[in-house]
């Protein structure tokens, strides 16, 4: 189990007030992107997945070989699997991310046409207490279901159910029943994430006690 001290817990939201809307660069996009994602411990799913062959970039003509992603671009940064939406939806931070992707021109598959400077209207906030293990946990949850299933690529699968039913709760905003719904069989496909939901727990309790006075 990994150690469940939260992150530091400077401001990360501190440094230079930004008033909106305000020009940014393409490039400050994707490193913001990563950056928050990789907050999260996103990296160390990726990691399971690529190992049981779930990568998202297989036969991509930008991804060499032992290297890495040659053309990082706003559309792959903003794109979420199933696993990342699912991150994101835990912590609370999903609705932000897609209203910050929305307003980015240009994004494509594989590739983009953002211009090199734009003018957003929404900022992409790092929150100030992130958990870099919760996706480490989600990771290890997501080995020990691999390995401990006979059916190969079971992670895959819940993967795109995951995905499937994280959108379609976007999708129903002022249906309560429908919402209720899909939350359940998101906590049902997701129950057997054991480390990762101890972990949340104490996340969110944490999120508490510096929220109360
Ligand atoms: S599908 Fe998701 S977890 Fe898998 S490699 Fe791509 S971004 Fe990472
Ligand atoms: S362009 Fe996108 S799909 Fe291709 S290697 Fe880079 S991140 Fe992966």
């Amino acid at each position: 189990m990994p150690d469940t001290t939260l992150d530091e817990q400077t401001d990360k939201s501190a440094g230079p007030i930004i008033h909106l809307p305000t020009k940014v660069s393409r490039t400050s996009l994707i490193e913001n992107g990563m950056l928050t994602l990789n907050e999260w411990g996103a990296n160390h799913i990726c990691k399971v997945c690529i190992a049981n062959s779930g990568s998202c970039c297989r036969d991509c003509r930008h991804l060499l070989d032992g290297v890495g992603c040659q053309r990082r671009n706003t559309s792959c940064t903003a794109w979420l699997c199933g696993f990342h939406k699912f991150l994101l939806y835990e912590v609370g931070q999903l609705e932000e991310w897609n209203n910050f992707w929305h307003q980015v021109p240009g994004q494509d598959y594989r590739e983009d046409f953002t211009p090199e400077y734009i003018v957003i209207d929404k900022a992409l906030r790092r929150q100030k207490q992130t958990m870099e293990h919760l996706g480490e946990a989600l990771a290890a949850d997501l080995q020990e279901m691999e390995r401990s299933h006979i059916a190969i690529g079971i992670i895959i699968t819940l993967r795109e159910k995951l995905d499937k039913n994280i959108d379609q709760l976007t999708t129903v905003e002022n249906d309560p029943k429908k919402q209720i719904r899909l939350r359940r069989k998101i906590k049902v496909l997701t129950s057997g994430f054991e480390r990762f939901h101890h972990l949340l727990k104490k996340y969110h309790e944490q999120q508490a006690d510096v929220i109360s006075p």
